[in-house]
């Protein structure tokens, strides 16, 4: 792979978001239609928006907008949200309505939007001594997730986001960790954890003081079972420079070989949705020096529509990235949540791909999981659509299940080639429920799971109905 651009090109960028208060400032978009500019003003009120100057300058083919993956996955436009949802936010700003009552329209689509698929900010948030321990999530035996308070924003936002609940000032679906100690005791007092996954929101865009301060906390903690920190992160495709020319980029490196000196594993977890991503130097340039401090990096992307539903994109995606000594690790399917509507494919197709890329790929590159879905119950893969007697199938089986004994089980649903997630999925064989709807409480407590007054109450409270939406749309047309 040859570097296109001169290592001059890259020496020195400073940050400079762009949101729906300031997006008329980006250069390019002066030479677009005006519709495209109101449709962006009307989708940022629902949806997240936030781009910088990175991704405007050096990802986006501005001759190509239209169709182009990068201006995808970070401009709102209209196909995001519903067309009577686009229409009603339209027609209350061209009628100069007050602010107070677009708010409020925003926030009923919002809530319509299933703004916490999975289950995930009610059904996996541990306790310790009788207290919830908020910023944290136990899902799964071997995993905790961290969510620190100042890494709860990310250098731009995906339009694909299952988390974008978290930019939109929704205050109380806001994951936040305030104490780092406490989760740190939580791992203590737990010995089957052995990975700490910071997420966010994205943690690399906290300074190098505020992130060491959280990894010191578990570093120091005292606790043996501690083998992993994980990062999930986006910086390495929209603000490679936090590893390159950021003031506190060299601290940042520092950090990260002060955790693989301690003799932790140290994964970043990036999320690549399109192999433009990793076309430019500074990516390829933040990329050596990640790895320079003994640091892996792990790929893992949603297939979208639009963006990357095709086995040659992924192909090559998985080949640059063994190239680059980046190790692919999950193809997911996207969250039913947000824009999902826009970006889902039935997961029929979504295999499709998966399996075609993955037979053209080396061995190196079939490291590479999915495709998944992270449901209430675990993540779930499609492994094929086998026919028995003449007739197709979808088969799966948990890699990761809230009781560990699920995992690598296969079971099988009817085969329809319309769904694109595991509740538009029927039983296979007559079958009433798949196996673990019949035993998954929904919450932690993982070889737990027989209590039905958990399963009704977990149930309830992830149905944030859309009913309730139409209802309130209703009211408020
Ligand atoms: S980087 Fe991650 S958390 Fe941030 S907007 Fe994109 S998908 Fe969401």
């Amino acid at each position: 792979m040859i570097c296109k651009k001169s290592r001059k090109e890259y020496n020195y960028m400073k940050y400079k978001p762009f949101t729906r208060n300031n997006y008329n400032k980006i250069e390019q978009l002066k030479c677009l239609d005006e519709t495209i500019l109101s449709e962006i003003d009307v989708v940022a009120r629902v949806l997240p928006f936030k781009t910088n100057n990175y991704v405007v300058d050096e990802l986006i083919d501005w001759d190509n907008y239209a169709n182009d993956p990068m201006y995808t996955i970070t401009f709102p436009q209209k196909k995001l949200i519903a067309r009577k949802h686009f229409d009603l936010i339209s027609s209350l700003l061209n009628s100069s309505t007050d602010d107070s009552v677009i708010n409020k329209a925003v926030e009923g689509i919002r809530l319509g939007l299933n703004p916490h698929p999975a289950g995930q900010l009610e059904c996996n948030i541990p306790e310790l001594d009788g207290n919830r321990v908020d910023g944290i999530q136990h899902k799964y035996r071997e995993t905790m997730l961290v969510f620190p308070a100042q890494g709860q924003t990310c250098h731009a936002y995906c339009t694909f986001c299952f988390r974008w609940p978290q930019f939109t000032g929704m205050s109380d679906h806001k994951m936040a960790l305030k104490q780092a100690e406490l989760s740190a005791e939580y791992l203590r007092r737990h010995p089957d954890i052995t990975d700490v996954l910071f997420s966010g929101g994205d943690p690399m865009i906290m300074n190098a003081a505020r992130l060491e301060g959280y990894i010191d906390a578990f570093l120091n903690s005292g606790a043996s079972n501690l083998r992993t920190i994980r990062i999930g992160t986006k910086t390495l495709s929209f603000w490679p420079y936090r590893y390159l020319t950021d003031k506190d980029s060299e601290k940042i490196l520092e950090l990260f070989r002060k955790v693989t000196d301690a003799g932790i594993h140290l994964s970043i977890m990036a999320n690549i949705n399109h192999y433009r991503e990793m076309s430019t130097c500074a990516f390829r340039e933040a990329v050596k020096r990640i790895r320079q401090t003994g640091a892996v990096i792990r790929s893992q992307s949603p297939v979208l529509n639009h963006v990357n539903a095709s086995p040659a994109v992924w192909e090559k995606m998985w080949v640059d990235q063994a190239n680059l000594g980046i190790i692919p690790y999950y193809m997911f399917v996207p969250r039913n949540t947000g824009s999902q509507r826009f970006f889902s494919i039935p997961l029929v197709r979504a295999y499709d791909i998966y399996r075609k890329a993955f037979s053209h790929v080396s061995g190196l590159a079939r490291t590479v999981r999915g495709p998944s879905m992270s449901t209430l119950h675990g993540k779930i893969k499609i492994d094929g659509i086998p026919e028995i007697n003449r007739k197709k199938y979808i088969a799966m089986s948990f890699i990761q299940g809230r009781s560990s004994d699920w995992v690598k089980k296969p079971f099988f649903a009817e085969y329809n080639e319309n769904a694109c997630w595991i509740d538009e999925l029927k039983p296979a064989f007559g079958d009433k429920a798949f196996f673990f709807e019949e035993k998954d409480s929904g919450f932690l407590g993982m070889n737990d799971v027989n209590d039905e007054a958990d399963i009704l109450s977990c149930a309830i409270r992830q149905s944030d109905s859309p009913d309730y939406l139409l209802d309130y749309m209703d009211y408020s047309a």
